[in-house]
């Protein structure tokens, strides 16, 4: 007698996705894979209650009156890091997300984070500097395009959704005609 696998819904301890075992082993092998690919690409990223936590952490660490600056650096870019792998997962780990570095200085470009950071004299240039200096902060910064003001989601701008495209349509000798 055959005996049929019990339907259970599952969460993957490591990559969060939940699921219908086994009816839905598929989807998530794919969503697991993307998963994979982007903390490959990106390092460490945290689902959402590791993110909490150190957000929450990172707050306490940040308006503490006794913290020193270079406490306060870390506690931004722990910060940082929740929001950047909250942007890669919302945008369902698209290796095309900026990197970390790069994603930083986005934040610190906004007025919000300005403003945030202004009581502590000298903390947004040392961000800035520090995010600045790696490798991974290319020229192509300009490709990735800006996160509206408090907002902490990167979302593809249109240049970039549309070169694939582009490239799918080069003009052609006849002047395009075949258009
Ligand atoms: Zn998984």
């Amino acid at each position: 007698m055959k005996t049929r696998v019990k339907e259970r819904t599952v969460r993957c301890e490591e990559c969060g996705f939940g699921y219908i075992f086994p009816i839905d082993n598929r989807i998530h092998a794919k969503y697991h894979y993307r998963y994979l690919d982007a903390t490959y690409k990106f390092g460490q990223l945290l689902l959402y209650p590791e993110r909490e936590e150190l957000k929450q952490q990172s707050w306490t660490i940040f308006i503490d009156e006794c913290s020193s600056d270079a406490e306060r650096i870390i506690a931004v870019e722990q910060l940082f890091q929740s929001h950047f792998s909250r942007s890669v997962e919302s945008n369902n780990w698209n290796l095309e997300h900026p990197p970390f570095e790069t994603y930083c200085l986005m934040l610190l470009d906004q007025k919000h984070w300005k403003n945030l950071l202004s009581p502590w004299l000298g903390l947004h240039e040392a961000l800035v500097k520090k995010n600045s200096n790696t490798r991974s902060c290319s020229s192509k910064r300009a490709i990735y395009g800006s996160i509206p003001d408090g907002k902490t989601v990167w979302r593809k701008p249109f240049t970039l959704r549309s070169k694939s495209r582009r490239s799918l349509h080069k003009p052609t000798k006849d002047g395009g005609k075949s258009r």
